[in-house]
C-alpha cells in the first residue's frame, strides 16, 4: 500500500487511498488506525490548525475521560494525537473547507476544497464533528455585498490595511491582537465591543487602553447598528451604545472578530442519508448510505450514539478495518496487537 503523496500544487489532483474530512480528535485518530493497517490518508480541515473543537473551543480546559489519562488538557490531547500519528506522515491540508464531493463511476471519489485542492480517493472518512468552523457574521442589512472586501472576518493581507480608516469589532484575542498590530499603521482605528470587559489577554487589553489614553485610537462599548453606504461604497458604520444612543463612525474597512461557530455546510448536500443533521451510519463499519464513505466522531448518528471523544476513537478503529475491506476486498483480515506485531512495529517506526 502506497505512502501519502506530498501536498500537490494547486490544480493537480492528489490520488490517495483515503481522504479524511476534519482534523478534530477523531479525524486525527483515524489516521492512526488506518496507518496501523498500512493505509495512507490525507486530512483536510477548514481551520488553520488541527484539533477541531478541542483546539478551537476549549484548548485550556482539562478532559477527564480519556482512557488511561486521568487528566489531559484539550490542546495537550491534540498535541499527543499529532505525536502519535507522526510515523504515518499524513499530509494535513489546513485552512480549506471541502466544498465538493462526488462519487465517480469507477467507485472512487472526487473531492475539491475551497482553495482548489482536488483529490481522487478510494475511500472517504467524514470526521467533520459539528461542521466546519465559520466566522460569525456582522449581521447588518446589506453586509453581504461587502463581505470579503470592505468587511473582513479573516485578515489575509495586513499590508492592504495600512493608511485606511478601520473599525474593529470584537473583544477576544483576535480583535485585540489585530488592534495592536494595526493601530500604528491605520489612518484611524476604532475598536467596538459589546461589553466593557474583554475576553482577550489582560496584557493586550492594558496595551490597547494605553493607546486610547495616548489618543491613537478610540474604544466604544456598543453593538453594530447599521452600515453607512453611499454610492455603493462603504463610508462608515453606525453603532448603538447600551444607553440606546447611536454614533456614526467613519470607516473604509470593518474587521469583525466575533469568533467562529460550526456549520454542517456543504456536507448536507452530498446526498448522504442524514439523521437530525448528522450522518446516518451502521454501527459495525461506520459506513454512511454511500459505500466507501465512512463517518466517525460527532458527525455520525446510530442507535446509542454518544458524542464523546472515546466513542469516536472506537468508531475510527472499526471504520479502518471496514475501509481496508472496501479498498482491498481480497485481503484477508486479522487482528494484530501493536505490542507484538513486527509489521505494526515497522509502520510505527519501533525498532524490534
Ligand atoms: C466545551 C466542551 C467540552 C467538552 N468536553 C469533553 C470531554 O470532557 N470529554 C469528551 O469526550 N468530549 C468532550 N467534548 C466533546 C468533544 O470535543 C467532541 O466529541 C469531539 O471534539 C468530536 O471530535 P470530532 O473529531 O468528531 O469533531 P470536531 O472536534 O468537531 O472536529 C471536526 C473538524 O472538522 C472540520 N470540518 C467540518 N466540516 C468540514 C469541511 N467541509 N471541510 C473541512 N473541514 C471540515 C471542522 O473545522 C473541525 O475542525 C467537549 C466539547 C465542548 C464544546
Amino acid at each position: 500500500m502506497s505512502q501519502p503523496t506530498a501536498p500537490a500544487t494547486p490544480g493537480s489532483t492528489i490520488s490517495t487511498e483515503v481522504v479524511i474530512v476534519g482534523a478534530g480528535p477523531c479525524g486525527l485518530f483515524q489516521v492512526f488506525e488506518l496507518g496501523l493497517l498500512g493505509i495512507s490518508a490525507h486530512v483536510v480541515d477548514s481551520l488553520a490548525h488541527p484539533g477541531g473543537q478541542c483546539a478551537e473551543l476549549y484548548p485550556d480546559k482539562p478532559i477527564y475521560d480519556i482512557p488511561a489519562l486521568p487528566v489531559c488538557g484539550a490542546q495537550e490531547l491534540v498535541d499527543r494525537l499529532l505525536q502519535q500519528i507522526k510515523p504515518f506522515k499524513a499530509p494535513l491540508h489546513l485552512g480549506q473547507e471541502v466544498v465538493e464531493f462526488a462519487r465517480r463511476e469507477d467507485g472512487r471519489f472526487h473531492l475539491r476544497t475551497s482553495t482548489g485542492t482536488t483529490f481522487d480517493a478510494g475511500a472517504v472518512v467524514i470526521a467533520a464533528g459539528l461542521g466546519s468552523f465559520q466566522p460569525r457574521r456582522i449581521g447588518l442589512e446589506g453586509a453581504e455585498v461587502f463581505e470579503g472586501a470592505a468587511i473582513q472576518y479573516r485578515i489575509k493581507n495586513a499590508a492592504e490595511l495600512a493608511g485606511k480608516r478601520l473599525v474593529i469589532f470584537g473583544g477576544g484575542d483576535s480583535a485585540l491582537d489585530w488592534t495592536l498590530e494595526l493601530v500604528s499603521r491605520a489612518a484611524s482605528l476604532d475598536l467596538v465591543h459589546r461589553r466593557a470587559e474583554f475576553r482577550a489577554a489582560p496584557a493586550s487589553v492594558a496595551k490597547m487602553r494605553e493607546q486610547v489614553a495616548a489618543g491613537r485610537m478610540r474604544c466604544f462599548e456598543a453593538l453594530p447598528h447599521a452600515l453607512d453606504v453611499r454610492d455603493g461604497v462603504l463610508r462608515g458604520v453606525k453603532i448603538k451604545s447600551p444607553d440606546g444612543a447611536v454614533h456614526a463612525l467613519e470607516a473604509e474597512q470593518l474587521l469583525v472578530f466575533f469568533g467562529l461557530h460550526p456549520k454542517l455546510g456543504p456536507i448536507a448536500e452530498w446526498g448522504l442519508a442524514l439523521e437530525k443533521r448528522a450522518l446516518h451510519v451502521d454501527p459495525e463499519k461506520f459506513q454512511t448510505s454511500v459505500p466507501g464513505v465512512f463517518a466517525v466522531g460527532d458527525i455520525n448518528a446510530y442507535p446509542g450514539k454518544k458524542k464523546l471523544i472515546l466513542s469516536g476513537f472506537h468508531e475510527a478503529a472499526l471504520a479502518a478495518f471496514a475501509i481496508q475491506h472496501h479498498l482491498y476486498p481480497q485481503k484477508k483480515q486479522f487482528l494484530q496487537y501493536t505490542t507484538t506485531s513486527p509489521v505494526m512495529h515497522q509502520r510505527l517506526g519501533v525498532p524490534d
